[in-house]
C-alpha cells in the first residue's frame, strides 16, 4: 500500500545562539517566527518554528539554539539532511545576492540543478542553506523586513540528504512512503511525493565516501514530511514496523502528532500531521509573540522563563 505522503512538512536544526538565530530568519531572510517554544526533550532550550503567515506543512524551518548546554559542533557527512532549500521567485536571486552582501553573509552561485538557479548561503551556526529561484511556486508568501512579494520566500523548495548507497533509502521512499523519482543527475536523485513542486522533492545525494555525520550544532536533525491524517499515520506506522523498522511511538508536538524512524542510510525521518497547526494556541496575528509551553511544562513556567536566554525580534 502507498501512504499519501503530501510532501514537506518542516526541516530541523541544532543551531547556536538563539539571538543570532532569529536575527538571521527573520531580520535577514524575512521568515516570520510562528512560534517560540521549548525543545519538548529538554525545556532549557527554545524551539523556534519560522514559516510563512500560518506556518503551512512544507513552510516550515525549525531550530534548537544549543548555546552553552555542552552540545559539540555537528559533522555533515552520510546519513544526514546537509542542504535545507527554500524557494524564492524566478527574478529574485539578485535582490538576495545585494540584500545577503549589505548584511555580510557570503552568496555563492551553484550550478544550476534540474533547470533551476540557485544561490548558497551559510546560516550563523554554518548550516547550509541554498534559496532556489523557480517559477514554478504559488504559495503565498510572506512578507516584510524589507523583502517584498516579488523576492520573498515560499516555503521549503527541497532537502538535500546524503547517503552512501542509494538502493535501500530509494527502495523504502518509493514502495513505502509514496515516492516517485522526479530527476536524475550525478550522484543525485530527486524524489517527490504529493505533487512534482517545490515543497514536495528530496534530493538523495550518493557519495561512497562520505564521513558519517555528527549530531551536532550547525546541523540538520531530521527532516518531516507531512501526511494527512492520524489515521494515515497510524497505518503507515503499523506497515513501516511489520517490515522491520523501528518507528516511534506517537508523540504529540502540540501542532502536529508525529512519528519517527531512520531510512536505511542513517537519515532521521519523522512523519508529522497536517492538523492542529500553530494557530491551535494563539490567534494568527500574534503567532510567535509569546513563550508557548505544552500544558505538561505550564506548572514550570516561571522557572523556565527565567532560565532561558532573553531574545527580541520583531
Ligand atoms: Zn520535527
Amino acid at each position: 500500500m502507498i501512504h499519501p505522503i503530501l510532501g514537506l512538512h518542516h526541516v530541523t536544526a541544532t543551531v547556536d545562539d538563539a539571538q543570532a538565530d532569529l536575527d538571521f530568519c527573520v531580520d535577514r531572510l524575512g521568515m516570520r517566527l510562528v512560534k517560540k517554544t521549548v525543545n519538548f526533550d529538554n525545556h532549557n532550550v527554545y524551539h523556534f518554528y519560522y514559516g510563512t503567515e500560518r506556518g503551512l506543512p512544507g513552510t516550515i524551518w525549525t531550530t534548537f539554539p544549543y548555546k552553552d548546554k555542552g552540545v559539540r559542533m555537528g559533522v555533515k557527512g552520510a546519513g544526514q539532511v546537509v542542504t535545507t532549500s527554500f524557494s524564492v521567485p524566478a527574478a529574485s536571486l539578485g535582490f538576495w545576492q545585494r540584500r545577503l552582501a549589505e548584511a555580510g553573509v557570503n552568496a555563492r552561485d551553484i550550478e544550476t540543478r534540474f533547470g533551476e538557479d540557485a544561490i548558497r548561503i551559510d546560516d550563523p551556526s554554518g548550516l547550509w542553506f541554498e534559496l532556489v529561484a523557480t517559477d514554478r511556486d504559488a504559495r503565498t508568501p510572506w512578507t516584510g523586513s524589507g523583502v517584498g512579494a516579488n523576492e520573498a520566500i515560499r516555503g521549503l523548495h527541497s532537502v538535500t540528504m546524503v547517503v552512501r548507497s542509494l538502493k535501500q533509502t530509494l527502495e523504502l521512499m518509493t514502495q513505502f512512503l509514496g515516492y516517485t523519482v522526479a530527476g536524475e543527475a550525478e550522484n543525485r536523485t530527486r524524489v517527490a511525493a504529493g505533487g512534482d513542486a517545490p515543497g514536495h522533492y528530496i534530493d538523495i545525494e550518493v557519495d561512497p565516501d562520505a564521513v558519517p555525520a555528527v549530531n551536532g550544532l550547525g546541523t540538520v536533525h531530521h527532516v518531516a514530511m507531512a501526511i494527512s491524517t492520524g489515521d494515515e499515520q497510524r497505518r503507515l506506522r503499523e506497515e513501516l514496523l511489520s517490515i522491520g523498522v523501528r518507528v516511534t511511538d506517537i508523540r504529540d508536538r502540540c501542532y502536529f502528532e508525529s512519528i519517527y524512524f531512520r531510512e536505511p542510510g542513517g537519515v532521521l525521518f519523522e512523519v508529522a500531521t497536517i492538523q492542529p497547526g500553530f494557530t491551535s494556541d494563539e490567534d494568527l496575528s500574534a503567532l510567535g509573540r509569546g513563550l508557548k509551553l505544552p500544558p505538561w511544562e505550564e506548572p514550570y513556567r516561571a522557572a523556565i522563563e527565567a532560565a532561558l536566554p532573553r531574545v527580541e525580534y520583531r
